[in-house]
């Protein structure tokens, strides 16, 4: 059964399938914790843990962060989902957090197209 645990510092809570998961930098991380409570992602504490070195650059919104926050972010999705069979497997988290954006983009393309062709459809 996993169990969130909250800790303390400034909250950056995101909502995961309905679960609340804390997005925490390393630095941020109380001390005596266990090996196993120092991971990207600690699917049974509910926390996605960041490297701190360049906080700076968060708040700019590189483009390799962003993709770090994103494959954790899919290892929830999964494990949330119930597909705790899956939800480790990097192979599995790398490929949906590379192809997502581009998914998105293709999506949200198909529904442009639709609802064009739909509009142009309705004038007649
Ligand atoms: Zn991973």
């Amino acid at each position: 059964m996993s169990k969130s645990r909250i800790i303390n510092i400034p909250q950056r809570i995101v909502n995961v399938l309905g679960t609340e998961y804390q997005i925490i930098f390393k630095s941020e991380m109380p001390e005596g914790l266990k090996e196993t409570e120092l991971g990207k992602i600690v699917l049974e504490h509910k926390w996605i843990i960041l490297e701190d070195a360049d906080n700076d650059r968060w708040i700019r919104g590189a483009d390799h962060h962003k993709q770090i926050l994103t494959h954790e972010l899919i290892h929830a999705f999964l494990f949330e989902s119930g597909l705790e069979d899956i939800c480790r497997s990097e192979r599995i988290v790398n490929w949906i957090a590379i192809q997502f954006p581009k998914i998105l983009n293709t999506v949200t393309e198909a529904e442009r197209v639709v609802k064009k062709h739909r509009k142009q459809g309705d004038k007649r």
